[in-house]
């Protein structure tokens, strides 16, 4: 979660822009979109009637907007950054406790005193003068210029300013426990320079440099530097609904002619998901998106860690989204290069790469959607060598998929399956499941089956390597059984309904890990299987996995009974004892500091961003947090990706482990439409497996 400072800073100020007009727009539709009446727009721009063209400046001025109504998909953190008032302020004004809003709901966004409030920093915008920030918060010149120590009314982009004094690093500390490796801003005190700044901080030199618009290495006492990217340092944009290119330029202070040229877009239809970038690429430099982890970017361009850490001055391996990154000679890829296989489309491809389709045949000069296996397309910067994904998927995942325990093979698009299959194909609606058809004691033998003959076959792979030895692991999917966890709407290549199904991703992700963790040389106990499936495939995506309601828990014991009650089953109600005990059962003779568990998750959460998530146990009652595994926590965030967020949370599951490190990994958020359809493809759940199996063999390594 973002703290109240970097939303602050991260706010647009709202004065008057010029908007341009798009075909197809009328008044009402304007006056809509910032919340002021077509008369106002009128009297503005001294219009007579209502008619308006394409390409015309209008000029809105002054958007304060009192109240907003939530759209789909709004999240009260970018409520609260778009209209410029920190999220606590937002809860106040609508006596909301929580997070959670719903579509159609009204939030006030001012008080009905007219003062405006004045927020403590304000970042300085491409364009702005120290006069046009003064009146904004109607504070004089000279405080501000005291106040931030500059001796004259020079000003650049990016740079922090303090509005007011206030207690701002206090206010900072309270909201987390992560202390240094969180802070998002930092006075410059007397000694300080920008490498000892850099690695209390854990950033790059570069980076600050970058962040704060400094061309070299002098600071002063009393400068405050940005110390992390806001998400418009990102320099990304993921398309919502309801977007259009000249609302995201605006929102960017961007030209749409800008975004199409560095997104190689010919016409003005963007789809929902899409990703845009919103920087062009240097010679040699490679941005950071969110997500990426330093070793996938050395991977993809043939370079070392190491060597890419000495280039960038990087102290350990934690990278940020927007973070540029040096890359020697290599130079840096505007497009990458996509080898179709076999049963791939056009539509599929696109949203693989989050472009749309349109964009895909204009970037390749295709003329019809004609593709064949083999045919190399170019597509977005994505991080990838060749056609060949990250090394470690060498395994033969074909082969491995093989077992089945003498059941018989059923090859469906988002199988194989074993045994039986789904009578459905894809996951139509929220509501729909399968129940499982044989009896629960049934069900387990036969998962048990499915799963000593995957395991007779992962004995005879040999090893990637022998570094986990004597750890063991328990692996948990978080939801299973009777309870599916989240079941999410996305959209598939035509723009149709489809729904993601949260407990049958994780049991994939978990089985992908469970597999390379014991090609690693650990022992790996699954608290969950399945009967019917190993890991899946997934074309067409438009077959998701359907809600099947048979996964068992993975002991003899609780099975034994043979009636409903023994499924698994989630909530307040449920028996999540279990998990525990079977992790207590496999870590019997298990030396206390070998035994780690994982929990695998992939939840809406409307209040956190679009990264993974890695919770420990954190006491509710002391504040204090469980050491080890926050240490792990710590550790594998930088193996997860930029922008990965870790938190200590009271969690029952966290809390009664017997494992020394024992973390939830919510590997991606439903909230968000892009990690919602990143679910459905086999090339992105093999992507996450993979950072959470490197997160781990890196720890134990550096453990020793
Ligand atoms: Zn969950």
């Amino acid at each position: 979660m973002e703290g109240s400072v970097s939303l602050l800073q991260a706010g647009e100020p709202k004065t008057g822009f010029a908007y341009v007009v798009e075909k197809g727009d009328s008044l009402g539709e304007i006056a809509l979109r910032y919340n002021v009446s077509v008369k106002e727009i009128k009297k503005w721009n001294k219009l007579k009637g209502d008619r308006i063209f394409e390409g015309q400046r209008l000029r809105i001025e002054a958007v304060s907007l009192r109240s907003y109504t939530v759209k789909s998909g709004d999240t009260l953190s970018e409520i609260a950054l778009a209209s410029n008032i920190p999220v606590s302020r937002l809860r106040d004004l609508n006596k909301i406790s929580g997070d959670r809003i719903y579509t159609g709901q009204k939030l006030q966004l001012a008080s009905d005193r007219k003062s405006i409030e004045t927020p403590s920093v304000h970042v300085v915008q491409k364009g702005e003068s120290l006069w046009d920030i003064a009146k904004k918060y109607d504070v004089s010149i000279a405080a501000i210029k005291e106040r931030n120590h500059l001796k004259t009314e020079v000003i650049r982009p990016g740079m922090t300013l303090s509005l007011k004094d206030g207690p701002e690093e206090n206010r900072t500390k309270e909201k987390t426990d992560e202390g240094d490796s969180e802070r998002f801003e930092y006075k410059v005190r007397p000694g300080d320079n920008l490498s000892t700044i850099a690695e209390r901080f854990d950033v790059a030199v570069s980076l600050l440099k970058q962040l704060n618009g400094l061309k070299e290495n002098r600071i002063y006492p009393g400068q405050t530097l940005q110390l992390r990217p806001t998400s418009l340092d990102e320099a990304v944009h993921v398309v919502r609904s309801g977007e259009t290119l000249s609302s995201i330029a605006l929102k960017y202070r961007m030209n749409v002619s800008d975004i199409k040229r560095i997104n190689e877009i010919e016409g003005s239809k963007i789809v929902v998901g899409q990703e845009l970038r919103l920087k062009g690429t240097k010679p040699n430099v490679y941005i950071v998106e969110r997500g990426d982890a330093l070793w996938e970017v050395a991977q993809a361009y043939g370079m070392g860690v190491g060597e890419l850490k000495r280039l960038n001055g990087l102290a350990s391996d934690r990278i940020y989204p927007g973070q540029e990154l040096q890359l020697g000679t290599a130079p840096a890829r505007s497009f990458g290069t996509y080898t179709v296989k076999k049963g791939d489309y056009l539509g599929r491809i696109a949203r693989l790469h989050q472009m749309s389709v349109a964009d895909l045949k204009s970037m390749n000069n295709m003329k019809s959607a004609l593709i064949h296996p083999g045919d190399q397309l170019k597509v977005k910067p994505f991080l990838q060598k060749g056609s060949e994904w990250l090394k470690i998927s060498e395994i033969n995942w074909d082969d491995l998929m093989g077992s089945s325990g003498g059941l018989r093979k059923i090859t469906l698009g988002n199988g194989p399956y074993y045994g039986s299959r789904p009578k459905a194909r894809r996951q139509s609606n929220r509501r729909y499941y399968e129940s499982a058809r044989l009896s629960l004691w049934n069900t387990y033998k036969r998962a048990r089956k499915l799963q000593v003959a995957l395991d007779r076959k992962i004995s005879k792979m040999g090893r990637l390597s022998n570094c986990l030895n004597g750890w063991h692991i328990v692996i948990d999917p978080g939801h299973g059984g009777l309870d599916p966890g989240a079941v999410v709407a996305n959209l598939d290549g035509n723009g149709d309904k489809v729904y993601v199904v949260e407990d049958e991703y994780v049991y994939d992700v978990a089985l992908r890990v469970y597999v390379m963790l014991r090609l690693n040389g650990a022992d790996v106990t699954l608290t969950l299987l399945s009967p019917n499936h190993l890991i899946r495939h997934s074309d067409p995506p438009v077959q998701t996995f359907v809600n099947e309601k048979n996964e068992v828990y993975n002991s003899r014991a609780f099975n034994r009974g043979n009636s409903r009650s023994h499924w698994p089953k989630g909530g307040r109600n449920g028996n999540l004892s279990r998990r525990i005990a079977i992790a207590e059962n496999a870590f019997k003779h298990v030396p206390k500091n070998r035994r780690m568990f994982l929990s695998f998750h992939a939840d809406i959460d409307h209040s956190a961003p679009n990264v993974p998530l890695v919770l420990y146990y954190r006491s509710r009652r002391t504040g204090r947090p469980d050491r080890a595994s926050k240490r792990f926590a710590k550790s594998i965030q930088s193996f997860l990706g930029a922008g990965t967020v870790i938190r200590g949370q009271n969690l029952y599951v966290l809390r009664n482990s017997p494992a020394n490190i024992s973390v939830m990994l919510e590997l991606r958020n439903l909230a968000y439409m892009d990690h919602a359809w990143a679910l459905r493809f086999e090339e992105l759940r093999q992507r996450d497996a993979e950072k959470v199996v490197r997160g781990v063999v890196e720890y134990v390594k550096k453990k020793g």
